[in-house]
């Protein structure tokens, strides 16, 4: 009898957990002996949620796409399902010119798919307005082969309302600057529709129509953004991936360090470190590596130092989350949205300000109004100079006019991330395909997380999904037919799947 094959997954975020509880989940003649290994001593990554103020808050990503069919196939399967739960509220503002504006609704990714809204949100000036409206009659862009955002929608809707509503989405969603991130890349579905029409607008529109003959029914501005949450924090959905781990009998080894990779006659060797010595090495005849891109460079510098090249070459933005809770009655403002987003060129430290308490019912009770501001962009790394207290003076400072608030927060804690949101900038298709080769002669190894096709929760469990069906279908290929003639093709791997632009959540 064949021992069972060995696969290491390197990463204890989503992207590594969810992939050890799929390959572990196979029928018991299938499962390969999983190992996950996670440098820090907890699981989870950017996934943390914390006690604060009597509620559980999350400090990383809060919010996931109810409509992807990966995420709800995981929940289902770990038992989550009836845990979902939705925002108990809608719409955001935009801080412009030191007040908030109704962010318009029908906005993807800050291009108006209606223009009622637009006109009524008095986000844009009168001339900023007209300026949007040319798209209608402006000739076809024409575009390089993988343009910026910026050289995207800049040229179709002018200078006002790329600052005023692309750039703001694109910061709160990616801690990224609009000339930088590659169109095809981070907002896939706008730049189809800008090669293959003249006016994004009439485009989007024309798509809305379509939408709503094949359901029946005109679909409101005011739908939901199919954003949900967890109603005890996603720290919920670690806890539970962790439990379905050990019950499967991956082994899980946290504090544990993946140092470098290396090929041997039988698989793979991974040399480790732990609390800054050398342990002992694992091997396997597999290896996911689920780390940052960053990190994965590192373990594949010797192996293959042109594909660590590539991986080097994806940037990754550092950004902090600072909690702020005030008493309830010092807030004067009614929180009537989900938080407010802050163009960069407003000069602020604060990116998108969460109204916590206001956007999740389930933190809604309680003596306390709790706030979560996200600083960091591309670019911008101010806030990285305050030490915590200064950075809660300064976020508080900018927040508290916002809010009415005349007191100084009760609480607050700080999170910082570094090197924590993957910058899809211009060429990253490229990258990702260059990659692809360069790994073509490492069988056996993979790599899977935010940092490639898919920023947010959803993306990342997709890609997760993907990779485990791959490396399952890899170690067990299907028997071959039993007449050998003519030779059958290789099937083709699996489709990257379509990247989940929509990190929606954050930081609004
Ligand atoms: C502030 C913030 C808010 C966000 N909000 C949202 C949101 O609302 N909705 C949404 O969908 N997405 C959101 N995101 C994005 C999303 O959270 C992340 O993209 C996703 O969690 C990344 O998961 P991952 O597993 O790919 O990477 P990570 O979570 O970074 O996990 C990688 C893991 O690898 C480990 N590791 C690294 N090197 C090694 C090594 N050498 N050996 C062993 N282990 C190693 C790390 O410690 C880490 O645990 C947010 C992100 C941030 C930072």
């Amino acid at each position: 009898m064949q021992a069972r094959p060995r696969v290491l997954v390197v990463g204890g975020g989503i992207s590594g957990l969810v992939t050890a509880y799929l390959l572990s989940q196979g029928p018991p003649a299938q499962r390969p002996r999983v190992t996950l290994l996670e440098t820090a001593d907890r699981l989870g990554g950017k996934i943390r949620t914390i006690e604060l103020a009597g509620h559980r808050v999350d400090l990383g990503p809060d919010a996931f796409l109810a409509r992807s069919e990966p995420m709800r196939r995981l929940l289902a399967g770990l038992g989550l399902t009836g845990h979902v739960v939705g925002p108990a509220t809608s719409g955001a503002y935009v801080y412009s010119g030191g007040r908030l504006r109704r962010l318009p609704a029908g906005m993807i990714f800050g291009v108006p798919e209606r223009l009622t809204p637009l006109l009524r949100s008095r986000l844009l000036s009168p001339a900023g307005t007209v300026r949007a409206g040319l798209d209608l009659v402006l000739p076809r862009t024409r575009l390089p082969e993988d343009p910026s955002v910026g050289e995207l929608l800049r040229p179709r809707f002018g200078e006002q309302a790329f600052d005023r509503l692309v750039e703001p989405l694109l910061g709160g969603v990616h801690a990224g600057r609009a000339d930088l991130l590659s169109a095809r890349s981070t907002v896939p579905e706008i730049e189809a529709l800008a090669r293959g029409n003249r006016s994004i607008y009439l485009a989007l529109r024309r798509a809305r129509l379509a939408r709503e003959r094949r359901a029946g029914r005109p679909l409101t501005t005011a739908a939901p953004t199919g954003l949900v949450t967890l109603d005890n924090g996603l720290g919920t959905l670690v806890d539970a991936l962790a439990a379905h781990l050990v019950q499967a009998g991956v082994l899980v080894r946290t504090g544990v360090q993946a140092v470098r990779l290396e090929r041997t006659e039988e698989g793979y060797r991974l040399a480790l470190s732990a609390a800054g010595a050398p342990v002992d090495p694992v091997s396997a005849d597999a290896v996911v590596l689920a780390t940052p891109a960053y990190a994965s460079a590192e373990l594949l510098s010797e192996l293959a130092p042109r594909a660590a090249a590539a991986l080097r070459e994806i940037d990754y933005v550092d950004v902090a989350s600072v909690v702020l809770a005030y008493p309830r009655a010092a807030v004067t403002r009614r929180l009537d949205a989900t938080g407010f987003l802050v163009p960069p060129g407003e000069g602020q430290l604060v990116v998108g300000c969460s109204w916590l308490t206001a956007k999740w019912g389930h933190l809604a009770h309680g003596p306390m109004i709790l706030v979560r501001a996200q600083v960091g962009r591309a670019g911008d790394h101010r806030w990285m100079a305050h030490e915590d207290d200064a950075l809660i003076a300064a976020v508080h400072s900018e927040v508290a006019p916002v809010l009415g608030v005349s007191c100084s927060p009760e609480l607050a804690y700080v999170q910082r991330w570094p090197r924590a949101l993957p910058q899809y900038a211009v060429g990253h298709e490229r990258r990702l395909g260059q990659l692809q080769a360069e790994l073509a002669d490492l069988a056996g190894v993979y790599l899977t997380g935010a940092g490639y096709r898919g920023v947010g929760l959803a993306g990342c469990v997709a890609q997760a999904e993907q990779l485990a069906a791959l490396v399952l279908g890899t170690l067990h290929p299907a028997p071959e037919p039993p007449a050998p003639e003519p030779p059958a093709p290789e099937p083709p791997a699996p489709e990257p799947p379509a990247p989940d632009r929509a990190r929606e959540g954050a930081p609004t």
